[in-house]
């Protein structure tokens, strides 16, 4: 079955040709009602994701199909036409640059419905004061304030009003609460969460905090350097990572992390990595302790269970060597990684006599 929001092999590349795509063969597929959560540290191609699924920057190669319909390929007029009608709305990063500072709160909010033009005054006016007070702002009070006098977390949940004032079917949320203090920070996820089971709007979460995806979200994608290297229900994905990349974020989430799942120090390598690393191969061969000379070629995104995909060569051993090396002790951890590396043409790490000696 389709989803609302399906991205296929969607590649995504700036400047002259040969240069590293920002994204790279994305596929990402959300449902009617879902919350899926998008998780990467800076650069690994959140916001691009976020911008190129509404039409704000054209994807090379891919397509970006919602609602049945392919919008990858809208140009000029169609493409103007479709982001107007604000059935998939994006809610932007940062609520300073994205209010224009000399708009007050209820021009803000009422600025998606004056452009889509299908409505008159008064009808906007209530609509704006229904958005406003589903995202929990006070019109009365707040409505002719400039985004420059009202606190932070109420500029969040202006952009939120503004996103949602159109009726959306989909919304896509960058970074939502990574500005908030605790309190606005669980505020703003159980609105989202709301909006789902209130009005099955389907929502996508971009962010860094694990701990915020854990609680809302249904499904995760965990994306590194342009690729989508996990993906699946997000309790299975924190409860049992399968991409060593995923487990070394959730091993340094001290929040999200299960008892007795790998430490972050068993998910670093203990040696340079292997030169071919820098240019071909795994994208996170860099990084990995289990790179070994078959990830010199790129694994593809495959099934590895119910409803869950990653990207690694290595799935079905990685979390065996971490376990067998964490029960042997470090200086074998060390020794079995020093096999790694050789295997992998790297230098084998430092023993830990020659570290002493
Ligand atoms: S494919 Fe190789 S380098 Fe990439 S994550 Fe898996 S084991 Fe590590």
């Amino acid at each position: 079955m389709s989803g609302l929001l399906e991205l296929s092999e969607l590649t995504v590349a700036f400047g002259r040709r040969g240069a590293r795509p920002v994204l790279d063969g994305v596929e990402l597929s959300v449902g009617e009602g879902e919350i899926v959560g998008v998780i990467g540290e800076t650069g690994s191609g959140k916001t691009t994701l976020a911008r190129t699924a509404v039409g704000l920057v054209p994807p090379r190669s891919g397509r970006v199909v919602f609602d049945g319909r392919e919008i990858s390929g809208l140009r000029g007029r169609a493409l103007r036409a479709f982001r107007r009608s604000g059935r998939l709305s994006y809610a932007f990063q940062d609520p300073l640059r994205a209010l224009d500072p000399e708009l007050t709160v209820r021009r803000a909010v009422a600025e998606p419905l004056a452009v889509a033009g299908d409505l008159d005054g008064a009808e906007i006016a209530a609509r704006v004061d229904e958005a406003l007070e589903t995202v929990g702002l006070d019109a009365a009070r707040l409505g002719d304030r400039l985004p420059g006098a009202i606190s932070g977390g109420q500029r969040q949940r202006v952009l939120l009003a503004r996103a949602i004032v159109t009726r959306p079917r989909l919304l896509i949320a960058d970074e939502p609460v990574s500005a908030l203090d605790a309190s606005n920070r669980n505020r703003v996820l159980r609105l989202l969460d709301r909006l789902r089971t209130e009005r099955g709007m389907a929502v996508v979460v971009i962010s860094h905090d694990l701990s915020s995806l854990a609680g809302i979200a249904d499904r995760v994608a965990v994306l590194y350097r342009g690729r989508v290297v996990e993906q699946g229900p997000v309790r299975e994905v924190f409860g049992r990572p399968l991409h060593p990349y995923t487990a070394l974020l959730i091993a340094s989430a001290p929040s999200v992390r299960a008892e007795g799942g790998p430490g972050a120090a068993a998910l670093r390598p203990s040696a340079e990595p292997p030169a071919w690393t820098a240019r071909e191969g795994c994208v996170f061969a860099h990084r990995c302790p289990f790179v070994i000379g078959s990830c010199r070629t790129a694994p593809a995104s495959g099934p590895v269970g119910e409803g869950r995909t990653a990207a690694c060569h290595r799935v079905p051993e990685w979390r065996g060597l971490v376990a067998a090396a964490t029960a042997q002790g470090p200086p074998e951890l060390v020794a079995a990684a020093g096999e790694t590396h050789k295997e992998a043409g790297r230098p084998p790490a430092l023993s830990r006599t020659s570290e002493k000696g």
